[in-house]
């Protein structure tokens, strides 16, 4: 099954995920990090490439 895990740990709260694919990320208000919006995430390109621009890469796409 799709995945997306997100450390949260690594995450520096940038949003660069969420402007790039605003339907998949969100920023959690509690701990200003990023999140999924679903737990069952469509994989699109917009989501590799929300995964490759993160300056953390601390977003893991499995497929
Ligand atoms: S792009 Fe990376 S560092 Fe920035 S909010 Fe998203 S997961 Fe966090």
């Amino acid at each position: 099954m799709a995945e997306i895990i997100i450390d949260t740990y690594q995450c520096s709260g940038c949003e660069t995920c969420v402007e790039m694919c605003p339907d998949i990320f969100r920023i959690d208000e509690a701990t200003e990090r990023a999140a999924l919006i679903t737990t069952s995430p469509v994989i699109t390109d917009a989501v590799h490439q929300a995964a490759a621009f993160c300056p953390e890469k601390c977003i893991e796409v499995i497929e």
